[in-house]
């Protein structure tokens, strides 16, 4: 029998209404054994997080205010849960236990996933297995994914089902940690590693991804497939899927991920694969993503092709200053850099000072307020008339391209354009390409 591990999303975890279509998921097939879940998510727009509730608790215990009223709120959120399905569960015991521990950051904020696995444990009569126990961080904070993988496989070799809480661990001396938000994503890729699962189900209240952001481009269609590393690209530019550090340990295994929708389990979703198990996609490109706030530097020397270590000497100025650069196209007597303008503003003086010292320019100017965008897929590889697909999306949207940059490896066109530009670019790139 193959073995699946699902992780259940806080949306989909939120009302009893929505264990209910859990367990209808679980139960439909027995190769789902472990099952990883999120706290009590949102039920409406302007509902609050059991997390951010923990969180709140904490802060108010930190400055010596009462947290009772949120204490009050999470207790209520987890009774109707437990009332509303019918099981035995002594909430009373667990609650007085956190009371306790109110001052203690990441312990605190991981008593949602706690709670809530504990409960869809006894809901489903499969046994609870504390995360604590196998997922281990370093004293940093940082968490350490081999030493994971090496005690998870162990613990969980003999088990045949069981339940287990997402989003935290504990260092060696048995201290609570966190992963950053959303990190229950992270904690089901290391226990499907750790299984040697054939499929890493994550469920959530979306059918996949889509080709663009639908918040920009209309009604964007669903993508079957992406790689690993499309979804990386794509995830970079801002469409958000899965937590970031969620592929690292079931790519290292190559155990693909498939992102499902709790309210419509009929939908297939987006399989997220290695490069060799991409099914052929019905177009050369997987999806368009774009992100505003970036500034591109351009410094101007006459022969500068001819001197050695130039470009060198440039980048090592924006490092010595913490800016990290995005692209760096050149051309015969000029090289430009492209970096977050955010950090970038705050070192602007001091690089341009540094440069003009450094590397006695004739010109530097500097393009703020640009988008870059990336157009992804493997299958742009050797394909012919992309970039004029690409080109001919950007002359009808009436859209100046500011800056272009494409590898030899073709997984990827990036280019910059007008912030205010962003939206008609990305809607006809996704008129043409889609
Ligand atoms: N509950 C945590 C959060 O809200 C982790 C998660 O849901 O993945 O960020």
């Amino acid at each position: 029998m193959k073995t699946i591990v699902a992780k259940f999303g806080g949306s989909s975890l939120a009302d009893a209404a929505q264990f209910r279509k859990v367990r209808a998921i679980i139960e439909s097939d027995p190769q789902r054994r472990f099952i990883v879940a999120s706290a009590p998510g949102r039920r409406s727009a302007n509902d609050v997080k059991v997390t951010d509730l923990l969180y709140e608790c904490q802060a108010l215990a930190a400055r010596h205010a009462d947290p009772t009223p949120v204490l009050d709120q999470i207790t209520a959120r987890f009774t109707e849960i437990i009332e509303d399905l019918g099981i035995e569960f002594d909430l009373q015991t667990e609650m007085a236990i956190i009371r306790s521990r109110l001052r203690e950051r990441d312990y605190m904020a991981s008593r949602g996933e706690y709670l809530n696995s504990k409960i869809l444990a006894a809901y489903l009569g499969v046994p609870f297995y504390d995360a604590a126990e196998s997922v281990r961080f370093l004293r940093n904070g940082r968490p350490d994914y081999e030493l994971t993988n090496e005690l998870l496989a162990s613990a969980l070799s003999n088990v045949d089902r069981a339940v287990v809480p997402g989003f935290y661990g504990a260092d060696a001396s048995g201290v609570i940690r966190t992963f950053s938000r959303g990190g229950s994503d992270v904690t089901g890729s290391l226990v499907a590693r750790a299984v040697g699962a054939d499929l890493y189900e994550n469920w959530t209240d979306v059918s996949g991804m889509l080709f663009a952001d639908p918040r920009v481009v209309k009604d964007p269609r669903p993508v079957a497939f992406v790689t690993y590393r499309e979804l990386r690209e794509l995830s970079y530019m801002g469409a958000s899927v899965l937590h970031e550090d969620a592929v690292f340990p079931v790519r290292k295994a190559g155990i693909p991920i498939n992102i499902r929708n709790t309210n419509r389990p009929a939908d297939a979703g987006t399989m997220i694969v290695p490069v060799d198990r991409a099914e052929q996609s019905e177009t050369a490109v997987t999806g368009v993503a774009g992100r505003p706030g970036f500034a591109c530097i351009t410094v101007e020397k006459g022969m500068m092709n001819g001197e050695i270590g130039f470009g060198a000497k440039l980048l090592t100025i924006f490092a010595k200053h913490g800016i990290s650069f995005e692209h760096c196209p050149s051309g015969i007597d000029t090289m430009s850099v492209v970096v977050a303008s955010a950090p970038f503003e705050a070192e602007r003086d001091a690089i341009f000072a540094e440069i003009e010292k450094e590397l006695r320019p004739d010109h530097i100017s500097v393009d703020d307020s640009i988008a870059l965008i990336a157009v992804v897929g493997h299958g742009m590889m050797g394909a012919r008339g992309i970039s004029a697909k690409v080109f001919h999306a950007m002359h009808k949207a009436g859209v100046n391209v500011r800056l272009i940059d494409q590898g030899p490896g073709e997984m990827n066109i990036i280019l910059g354009v007008a912030e205010s530009d962003l939206p008609i670019a990305l809607q006809e790139l996704y008129n043409e390409l889609s």
